[in-house]
């Protein structure tokens, strides 16, 4: 449970504590990374399209060299051709083998020593004859090829002749280019001659930057950078780039002889150099890289770090309104610099300032209504569907005695043990929608156990999740009203000096016994005792010791009879004895004689002892009557009637002969119709007067009847009688239509008069009510303001909701609604806080009683209760002087009564306010 705690403005902040600095290392720190990446994938970028550059144009090049070279080397074929064209030329020219061959052979090879030593011309070579066998050779390598000739033409004399010879020592591979001459006598033969390829043959071939190889089954047999390279292995069959020891190489190669004994290749190597260092490279681009990061900082960089400080003010903002939850100048200031870029970062800064704005506004409401709660005397709370606090205000804890930690989980246990049903059922009703709000009043249980009484009042609260539906109340103490209710009720049917039940409860009671006996059919007994010659101790010995008596007489008459009996005090020395559940007159007669036995015995008041005797007279239901008012009219009659047989007697109202009184109750119901009918109910007025100037402010509108027979009839006797005839509404007709002449006379002649009129039950109700005053009143221009309807307090209470919502009716039609005869009905404040009243008239009955303790205790309360429900109050029955001036001191508003007029007719009521409402 919680509690809508005030005394602390403490607020707890959720806003986790993320501070700018950690943006700002993040975004270092992520431009740090970037910028790293970009150089370490920048560098091997550059570096590598460098590379791939480099490579593509060395290929380039290996392949054109290569190109020069196959067409250097073709060239050189043909060179070497046309040579040994020359050279058979001019053996031819200089008829070399004119004659004899054996002259011929000494003239080539002096022809053959000629050319040694020249450039370009055969060093060696050989002749063959048509035979093809070798007849003649010169030069020093020729000997292992005349050889190999000779082996071959006497293997196969048809094969053709080789076009490379491979000698092994010095390891030299020579072209063979052959020609044919003529030998003369010999016929037809064969020059075969040696064109070494050496390295200067090589060199003439070979690119100026590449190396140039002749290559015999995988070994290096020429090159054209010298000797160095001989004897190396090398794999010819490949071309492209390979390493060579510590160098790379671009290399391409040329088959230039596909003899399978003798399979060359002219290999070309090209070293692979760089033109520029790989660290030259590398730092150059780095270089780049660097300027291209920095300026990438100044254009993004700087823009995020604009960015970052703008969100790091929105995060200190929030943060400091977290702790402090208020907006200081500073922050104010951060928050538009945080807006002071037209982006969604301001609009943040924007819907942030708005939102703690709109949270300062809550909390101060919050705090006020939470400040509020403390304050109230009310208790607040909020509860589960078992009834588990939610929620309790301070004001609660106060109301049952518990500090927050001694409150159980459930309201139940806080309540008395009898009326926790009570309200468990009644927030059942109210859980599953029966009721929208209920109210009521239960005792608490305090540890201090004090008796608390409180009201409540809850409604359905929303449903929460996960609680599920909950309901809100307010409580509030009412000890002391209630205490005074019950005291007032208890005033109001219980007779001040005796303590017995007055007329009221006694009617009540009267009532319910009629009621059961009706049902049961058993009989009940009422019977109206009248002290004889009690006047006389009155005056004798004074008032004191006549109230001793009484409450002696009271005592000991209560204890004669039964639990279920009901000894009532009547006024002045009579009493009335109810007893229901009797089987006949018999029963009635024992209980009758026990009560004279009672009475026998001497009462000891103040040292003297007296001697009371009494007449009773009892009526019996249902033999005698059959209703309240008649059995009690008839036990009075009967008492009467006891008197008149020589007192000290009991008397049943059966044993009367012709008791003509009920003649003159049908003669006078029987007249009252006629009455009505000719108009013969008058209206007189009795003055009310402000009860500090005695100034008359209004009047009250009363019934009255002059019969021919009888005089004057009393009201209290036509009234009921026409209410239970029926004519009721038409003597209230009659009244109302004279009143408002009246009305209406006054305010003509200027006189400011608020007219109070007696409404009964039936008028109260009828259809058009309230539409039928005003219309009386609209017709003569009368404000509904001054007018007063009196409504009993009794007939105000039965039917609580329904009245009460012809009196909202009436109230806001502008009438003033009094409550008549406050005090002998059953109001509780409740019901009075509901009814739309605006004064209360204090009973007479009261009045009476003003001058004793109990009975000024009473009106107080009365005066205090019409106080806080800002009623005005009037007393009524003012007979004196004295009471009056009581009155006045208690704060009663305005009186009536004897003593300021009598009810009088309408040209007396003038005549008296012409005297200035002193009495004539
Ligand atoms: P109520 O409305 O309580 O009227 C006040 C009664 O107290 C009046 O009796 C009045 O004459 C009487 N009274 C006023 N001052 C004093 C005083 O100082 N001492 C004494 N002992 N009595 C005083 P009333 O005229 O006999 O009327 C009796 C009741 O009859 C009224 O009680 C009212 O309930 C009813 N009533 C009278 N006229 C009408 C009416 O036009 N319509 C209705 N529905 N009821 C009426
Ligand atoms: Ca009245
Ligand atoms: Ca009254």
């Amino acid at each position: 449970m919680s509690l809508w705690k005030p005394s602390s403005r403490e607020f707890s902040s959720t806003i986790q504590m993320a501070t700018g600095k950690s943006l700002r290392r993040q975004l270092a720190l992520r431009l740090l990374l970037v910028f790293m990446l970009v150089a370490v994938m920048g560098n091997v970028v550059v570096f590598s399209a460098y590379q791939g550059l480099l490579w593509s144009s060395q290929k380039a090049s290996a392949d054109d060299a290569m190109t020069q070279v196959r067409a250097g080397f073709e060239q050189a074929q043909k060179d070497w051709a046309r040579n040994a064209r020359e050279v058979k030329s001019e053996v031819d020219f200089m008829r070399i083998f004119a004659d004899d061959v054996e002259h011929g052979w000494l003239r080539l090879r002096a022809y053959f020593a000629t050319l040694e030593g020249t450039v370009g011309k055969f060093q060696a070579g050989l002749v063959l004859g048509p035979d093809g066998q070798p007849r003649f050779q010169f030069g020093q390598d020729s000997t292992g090829l005349s050889r190999l000739v000779t082996a071959q033409s006497a293997r196969a004399p048809q094969a053709a002749l080789p076009a490379w010879y491979f000698s092994p020592e010095p390891r030299l591979v020579h072209a063979l280019v052959q020609e044919p001459i003529w030998l003369g006598p010999l016929g037809q033969g064969r020059l075969l001659l040696m064109q070494p390829i050496d390295t200067a043959a090589l060199r003439a071939l070979a690119p100026p930057d590449a190396r140039l190889l002749l290559v015999m089954d995988g070994q290096i047999v020429a090159s054209s950078a010298g000797t160095t390279d001989r004897g190396r292995a090398l794999d010819a069959s490949q071309s492209g780039r390979r390493q060579e020891g510590d160098e790379t190489v671009e290399q391409r190669s040329l088959l230039v002889s596909q003899d399978r004994a003798l399979p060359l290749h002219l290999v070309l190597q090209q070293t692979v150099r760089s033109p520029l260092s790989t660290p030259w490279v590398l730092g150059v681009s780095t270089i780049m890289l660097v300027m291209l990061t920095l300026l990438l900082w100044v254009v993004i960089g700087r823009w995020a770090t604009r960015m970052t400080r703008r969100v790091a003010l929105l995060s200190r903002v929030t943060n400091l309104f977290g702790v402090q939850h208020q907006i200081t100048p500073q922050m104010e200031k951060d928050l538009e610099l945080a807006a002071s870029s037209p982006d969604e970062i301001a609009e943040v800064a924007h819907s942030c300032r708005d939102l703690m704005h709109n949270v300062l506004v809550y909390d101060e409401e919050h705090f006020a209504y939470v400040q509020t709660l403390d304050i109230l005397e009310e208790g607040v709370v909020e509860l589960a569907e078992d009834g588990t606090y939610l929620r309790a205000s301070p004001g609660w804890l106060r109301l049952t005695g518990r500090s927050r930690n001694d409150l159980d989980e459930r309201i139940y246990s806080s309540l008395h043990p009898s009326d926790r049903d009570t309200l468990q059922l009644q927030l059942e009703e109210l859980f599953s929608g029966t009721k929208t709000s209920l109210s009521g009043r239960i005792r608490l249980q305090r540890p201090d156990a004090k008796d608390v009484w409180i009201e409540y009042r809850f409604v359905k609260g929303e449903v929460r999740a996960p609680i599920g539906p909950t309901v809100r109340g307010v409580l509030r103490d009412i000890t002391q009203s209630y205490q005074l209710e019950k005291h007032i009720t208890h005033m109001a049917l219980h007779d001040a000096l005796t303590e017995l039940p007055n007329r009221v409860l006694l009617e009540d009671r009267t009532k319910v016994a009629l009621r059961m006996a009706q049902r049961s059919g058993k009989r009940v007994a009422l019977g109206f005792l009248d002290l004889d010659h009690f006047k006389n101790v009155n005056d004798q010995h004074g008032h004191k010791v006549g109230d001793g008596m009484l409450v002696a007489l009271a005592r000991n008459l209560r204890k004669a009879l039964r639990a279920g009996d009901t000894l009532a005090r009547w006024g002045g020395d009579e009493f009335v004895v109810l007893l229901p559940d009797l089987t006949g007159r018999d029963n009635a007669t024992e209980v009758m004689n026990k009560l004279a036995a009672v009475c026998r015995q001497p009462l000891v008041i103040e040292g003297n002892e007296f001697n009371v005797t009494f007449s009773m007279g009892v009526a019996l239901f249902p033999d005698d009557a059959n209703s309240t008012e008649t059995l009690l009219s008839h036990a009075d009659r009967a008492m009467f009637f006891a008197k008149d047989q020589g007192r000290n007697t009991v008397r049943f109202y059966g044993d009367m002969e012709n008791p003509e009184q009920d003649l003159k109750d049908l003669y006078i119901q029987n007249r009252l119709a006629t009455a009505i009918k000719e108009n013969q109910i008058q209206t007189w007025f009795q003055p009310i007067v402000d009860a500090q100037t005695h100034a008359v402010v209004g009047c009250e509108a009363l019934a009255r009847w002059h019969e021919e027979t009888y005089g004057w009839v009393s009201p209290t006797t036509f009234i009921p009688m026409a209410e239970s005839l029926g004519l009721i509404r038409e003597i209230g007709h009659q009244v109302w239509t004279q009143t408002v002449d009246q009305l209406h006379v006054w305010r003509q002649m200027g006189l400011d008069l608020k007219v109070s009129v007696n409404v009964s039950r039936r008028q109260l109700f009828g259809a058009s009510f309230t539409a039928d005053l005003l219309d009386d009143l609209d017709h003569l221009a009368i404000p509904s303001s001054a007018v007063d309807l009196e409504i009993t307090e009794s007939l105000a209470m039965e039917d609580a909701e329904h009245t009460t919502a012809r009196l909202l009716e009436l109230t806001h039609a502008g009438f003033g609604i009094a409550i008549d005869d406050f005090g002998t009905g059953y109001s509780s404040l409740s019901q009075l806080h509901d009814m739309p009243a605006t004064r209360l008239k204090i009973d007479i009955s009261f009045v009476r009683r003003v001058h004793s303790e109990q009975g000024a205790q009473l009106i107080q309360a009365m005066v205090k209760i019409a106080s806080v429900f800002h009623l005005q109050i009037v007393a009524e029955g003012v007979e004196d002087a004295a009471t009056a001036e009581t009155l006045r001191q208690m704060g009663v508003h305005q009186l009536q009564g004897y003593h300021f007029g009598r009810p009088m007719s309408a040209a007396d009521f003038l005549a008296h306010l012409q005297r200035g409402g002193q009495k004539g």
